[in-house]
């Protein structure tokens, strides 16, 4: 028998690992705190509890990322998958789960899996052999978090997110916004325009003001906010102190020029940053918010050059543990310090019941191939899986890295000449089409 995979976490991600180690033929124990050790979030002794919504959001493969990824799991037989697909509600293009009957499902396949067993206690320490996947999510034991960020040190571990939304490149009118770095700082002329800047007159940033003081906003959770700080105020608590606030924070005009009206000097700009080495996403730099989705939609397109913007993650606070994943995993989702330890889940900085699973799903499957004296290479990154843990262990910014969703921005352009003039439609179809053929690929030669 090879050696044991212990798995700290059974939620989302600690329990599709461990199925896809078991069904490789690797022993698995389960590390669960609960229902011993709670959180303010879970309410029951479950793995793979789901914590808020009841939703896996699109299930469309053809048309939408998170659709691609439920298709990819479902390939690689996921337990998260069949367990969802046979609790489904009827939700329309949505997967809609019936949660407690799913969690049940979950757990009763694990237990009864004879090569998994479940020891329920909460685990303090990081390991110093080995084989084990850290999946203990956004809301990892304090005990546990301490151990990690002695690890890794304090700035690499954190334990809320600050997520500015995150915009399509190719739905950014640059006839009105521009490229600039602030003062024009820089070595090189790709650091001097570094930034895409998009002016504000005075009426349009007083209607922003307002539009802003006026949206849906959404409350932090009962016992959310214990270690909550102020400095990653959401833009509309700035905009509260004052209506100057953020004229003199993160929409300060100066030391740039419109390159499109050089003699108007704009009242306010908001600059976007960006995202990914792709240079296919920017954020809107220092905008995190607690606005409703549905809101911050409306209010960002207010800005001059958003009109039209696509959103490939809108903003958000949240209490959330999650690793500096592009400085401290590996491609192979191993700590680079202590390799014989991968993280898995929500706490590498994937944001999402499905795209936790994936990241579980990949991270046992690599854990078990090793184990078996057969290790397997990432998936490629045409591949809704390979973008996901190509970005999150490499490339994604590590200086401003935050929780992502699988989305297209994530994923290489398509190959051929006509891939940048196709219609969405279409070049959504060409991505899902090249990433199923590739993870098929991947799959067959990897099991
Ligand atoms: C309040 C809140 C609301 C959310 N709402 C949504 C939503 O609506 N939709 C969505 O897609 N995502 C939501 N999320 C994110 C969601 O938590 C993740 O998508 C998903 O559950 C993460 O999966 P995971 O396996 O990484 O972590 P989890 O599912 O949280 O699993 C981690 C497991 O590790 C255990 N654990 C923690 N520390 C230890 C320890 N030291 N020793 C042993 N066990 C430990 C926990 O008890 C838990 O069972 C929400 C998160 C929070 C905190």
């Amino acid at each position: 028998m090879s050696d044991i995979l212990h798995i700290v976490g059974g939620g989302m991600a600690g329990s599709e690992a461990a199925w896809q180690a078991a069904q490789a033929g690797v022993r698995v124990v389960i590390h669960e705190m609960r229902p011993q050790v709670g959180t303010f979030a879970h309410k029951t002794g479950n793995l793979a509890e789901m914590v808020c919504s009841n939703s896996f959001r699109s299930d469309d493969s053809e048309q939408n990322a998170v659709g691609l990824l439920h298709w990819e799991m479902r390939a690689a037989g996921g337990l998260i998958m069949a367990s969802a697909d046979a609790h489904r509600l009827p939700a329309g293009g949505a997967l809609a789960v019936d949660r407690d009957p799913f969690a049940e499902t979950v757990t009763a396949r694990l237990m009864a899996h004879p090569l998994i067993s479940v020891s329920y206690e909460e685990v303090t320490a990081l390991p110093d052999d080995g084989h084990w996947i850290i999946a203990t999510g956004p809301l990892t034991s304090p005990g546990l978090g301490a151990a990690i960020q002695a690890e890794t040190g304090a700035e690499a571990l954190a334990f809320f997110d600050a997520i500015a939304p995150i915009v399509h490149f190719e739905s950014i009118d640059m006839d009105t916004a521009w490229l600039q770095s602030r003062y024009d700082k820089g070595e090189t002329e790709e650091e001097r325009t570094a930034y895409i800047n998009c002016p504000m007159d005075k009426a349009q940033y007083n209607a922003f003001i307002d539009a802003l003081l006026a949206a849906d906003k959404t409350e932090f959770h009962e016992g959310e906010t214990a270690g909550y700080f102020d400095g990653c105020l959401p833009i509309e608590v700035m905009a509260e102190r004052g209506r100057e606030t953020l004229r003199h924070g993160p929409m300060k005009p100066v030391g740039l020029t419109d390159a499109h009206r050089p003699t108007d000097k704009p009242y306010a700009v908001v600059q976007l940053r960006r995202d990914n080495a792709l240079g296919t996403l920017y954020n809107i730099v220092g905008f995190q918010t607690k606005m409703k989705y549905g809101a911050q939609t409306a209010v960002f397109k207010m800005i001059p050059g958003l009109e039209n913007a696509a959103f490939a993650r809108l903003g958000g606070i949240h209490r959330n543990t999650f690793l500096n994943s592009p400085t401290l995993l590996d491609s192979q989702m191993r700590l680079k310090s202590r390799p014989h330890i991968r993280f898995a889940g929500q706490v590498t900085g994937v944001e999402g019941y499905v795209e936790s699973a994936a990241m579980g799903l990949l991270a046992g499957r690599m854990a078990a191939a090793e184990i078996l004296g057969r290790p397997i290479e990432a998936p490629p990154f045409t591949t809704a899986m390979g973008a996901l843990v190509n970005h999150i262990t490499g490339g994604a910014e590590a200086k401003t890295f935050q929780p992502m969703n699988v989305n297209f921005g994530l994923f290489p352009p398509l190959e051929d000449a006509r891939g940048g003039r196709r219609g969405r439609k279409e070049r959504y179809k060409g991505y899902t089409d090249r990433a199923k053929e590739d993870w098929q690929a991947w799959l067959a030669a990897s099991t």
